[in-house]
Order: structure tokens, then sequence, then C-alpha cells
């Protein structure tokens, strides 16, 4: 029994604000309160970290992050965007399942966005979110 939540999430099993999805990579909604509105962004296969990677998985979760980036300016032109990937116990990783986090920022903000609404978005408000930055998805995946 695969216990990873993410590679649960890529398989359907649990469920996700999905951004989008591809064969080898998928975005979805970060459900924690203290990480509102990131995106992240994951390689379908299980990978634990980024010493593990694939060149072909690095570019398959790379080019969706470019992809999303590019509709979540489209979306909301935040006034900046970090992209992060903590890899390690001691590099602040929590889920070992290799992930990118994609961060839309607004002037003020201090390690993270706080996405329009609320500190603690609930399922229906990430699911809205992950609807209007698909629609701005130039591919649709
Ligand atoms: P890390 O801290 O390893 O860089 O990132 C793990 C992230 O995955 C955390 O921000 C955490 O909130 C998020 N996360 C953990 N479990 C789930 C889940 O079941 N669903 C979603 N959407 N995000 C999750
Ligand atoms: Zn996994």
């Amino acid at each position: 029994m695969d216990e990873c939540i993410f590679c649960r999430i890529a398989r359907g099993e649990a469920r996700a604000s999905v951004v989008a999805r591809s064969s080898r990579a998928m975005a979805f909604m970060d459900i924690a309160p203290v990480a509102a509105g990131h995106v992240l962004i994951i390689p379908t296969a299980h990978v634990a970290d980024i010493y593990e990677l694939s060149d072909e998985d690095a570019a398959a979760v790379m080019q969706m992050a470019v992809r999303v980036a590019r509709a979540l300016w489209a979306a909301f032109a935040p006034a900046g965007l970090n992209l992060i990937s903590s890899n390690g116990r001691a590099a602040g990783q929590d889920v070992f399942h290799f992930h990118l986090h994609l961060v839309p920022r607004v002037p003020g903000d201090g390690i993270r966005f706080r996405w329009p609404h609320s500190d603690r978005p609930d399922r229906d408000e990430l699911d809205a979110l992950a609807r209007e930055i698909r629609s701005h998805l130039e591919i649709a995946s």
C-alpha cells in the first residue's frame, strides 16, 4: 500500500485542486494554511527529491512550472513570484515526493502570498483559484 500523499494525488485517489496535468507532471494548490496560494508541481512518478529526478521528469516539471507561472501572471499579475524546492529534512522538506512551490508574491508579504480572501482557504476557494489559473493556461493539460 503506497502511503505517499502526492502519489495518491497523482493517481487521483486523493482530493486535490488541480491546476494542470500531463503524463509526467501535475500541478495543484497547496492545502496548508501556511502555504496558502502556493501551487505545487510534482512529477507524477514517485521521486523522493531532486537528486533522483530524471532529466525527462525535470524537463516536464519545469515546463509545467513555467506555464503555470505565465497563467498566474495573466490571471493575477502578482508583484513577484518565487519558485522553491526544499530537499532533505534539514532544508525544510516535509513531504518526500519531489515538488516545486510556485509562490505569487505581493508587496509587504513576508514569506507567503496572502491569496485574496483569507489565510485559511477552504477547498471551494482553492478549487476556484485552480479554475481561474487553468483558464489562463496556454495549453490545457
Ligand atoms: P515541503 O514542506 O516538503 O516543501 O512541502 C510540502 C507541501 O505539501 C507543504 O506545503 C504541504 O502543505 C503540502 N501538502 C502536504 N500534504 C498535502 C495534501 O494532502 N494536499 C495538498 N494539496 N498539499 C499538501
Ligand atoms: Zn510519491
